[in-house]
C-alpha cells in the first residue's frame, strides 16, 4: 500500500495486487514511483505463516 501523499496532502493509499515474491512487489512499487515521483513510502501487508512449538 502506498503511503505517499497526493498534491492536496491526502494519503495516496493505492493498494497493489497480491504478490507472492519480493521481485514482483518491487516492480509494482517502482512503476508507481515512476508515475508519482514523490510517492516513495510503502507499507507491506504480509501474510507470514507461523508454527507454534509447544515447550
Ligand atoms: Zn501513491
Amino acid at each position: 500500500m502506498c503511503q505517499g501523499r497526493t498534491e492536496d496532502g491526502r494519503l495516496c493509499g493505492v493498494v497493489s495486487p497480491e504478490f507472492s515474491d519480493l521481485e514482483a512487489m518491487c516492480g509494482w512499487s517502482c512503476v508507481h514511483t515512476m508515475r508519482y515521483p514523490n510517492h516513495t513510502s510503502f507499507r507491506m501487508v504480509a501474510d507470514v505463516p507461523m508454527v507454534l512449538v509447544p515447550q
